[in-house]
């Protein structure tokens, strides 16, 4: 296995070595055009949030001059642009995500690929059954005691300036990672067809977590989820409570039974019990790690615990 080193006294010149072929890989992806739209994806984003709440209210006037929770989000953007935050993910998941790739091979030889003939047919089965399990990676996140410890920080954001859809725990990403893309893999889902998928949903994905009021209409309602569609996701108000986990469309919250359909729209975003956004990033991260271990190792695991109990504990 050329995963473990011949000697353990080759052990740092073989960290150093992977460190090293790590990062130069993911430089190449960061120079690639893909990772570049990425980038512009943010700024079209920031210009339509700009037009459509003036400057004043505007994500950009937020960023330039970031509150603690926007803090946070900048420097947690900043890491999964530049692609290290995939490095942070693979140390604070123990490896997991350095792994599932080598795993993933091995399972190659029961060829599982679903194949169609017609590659346009072939690229949307990957992406709705991509947002299918981002529904349910999304609800196990908030349902599984010991993943909510992490998905929380997601949830920790107290305003929403467009880039706040990068404001991921490391290990949640790992664990959402495993979840999503080991499935998709080993049924043929390539690189390319992911970042294709990516772009596409980027712009959507950075609206939803701006203040703009828009809710598209019908297509909102059953189509793509809007910005208040998502807003309602990260609300403190009762009625909003585990309602639209969807990523791209409201399809799968509709079918089971999680879409908020109401009238309600929240102002503010947050979540009770928030005790981020005071101390700095790291140590929101390694609190939030610690309390992840905490759930898994010392707790009797619990499906109840999401955001639901934990508002009931500590009403707003
Ligand atoms: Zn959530
Ligand atoms: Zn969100």
């Amino acid at each position: 296995m050329d995963i473990l080193p011949d000697r353990w006294l080759d052990l740092p010149a073989f960290i150093w070595g992977k460190l090293t072929n790590y990062l130069t890989v993911h430089l190449e992806l960061l120079l690639s055009g893909a990772l570049a739209y990425l980038l512009l994806a943010t700024v079209i984003a920031l210009a339509i949030d700009c037009y459509a709440l003036g400057y004043e209210r505007s994500a950009l006037r937020r960023l330039l001059r970031p509150s603690r929770s926007a803090r946070t989000d900048w420097v947690l953007y900043l890491l999964s642009a530049t692609r290290l935050m995939q490095l942070i993910s693979i140390v604070l998941s123990a490896g997991l995500l350095y792994f599932m790739p080598k795993i993933q091979a091995n399972y190659a030889a029961f060829d599982f690929r679903i194949q169609f003939d017609s590659p346009v047919v072939q690229f949307f089965f990957f992406l709705i059954l991509d947002d299918f399990l981002q529904y349910w990676r999304h609800r196990l996140g908030h349902r599984i005691s010991w993943w909510w410890q992490v998905h929380k920080m997601h949830h920790s954001a107290t305003e929403f300036n467009v880039i706040t859809v990068a404001r991921s725990h490391p290990l949640d990403l790992a664990l959402g990672s495993l979840f999503v893309y080991f499935p998709l893999s080993l049924v043929g889902m390539d690189i390319e067809t992911l970042i294709l998928i990516k772009v596409l949903i980027s712009i959507q994905g950075k609206l939803q977590h701006s203040m703009v009021d828009w809710n598209w209409g019908w297509i909102g309602k059953y189509v793509l989820i809007s910005p208040i569609g998502h807003r309602i996701h990260h609300s403190c108000e009762e009625p909003h409570w585990d309602k639209n986990f969807g990523h791209i469309t409201p399809l799968w919250d509709r079918m089971f039974g999680t879409w908020y359909d109401g009238e309600l729209v929240n102002e503010t975003v947050d979540v009770t019990g928030n005790y981020m956004n005071k101390k700095g990033v790291v140590h929101d991260v390694l609190k939030a790690q610690l309390k992840f271990g905490q759930f898994m190792f010392l707790k009797k695991w619990s499906l109840r615990f999401g955001v639901v109990t934990d508002k009931r504990q500590k009403p707003s």
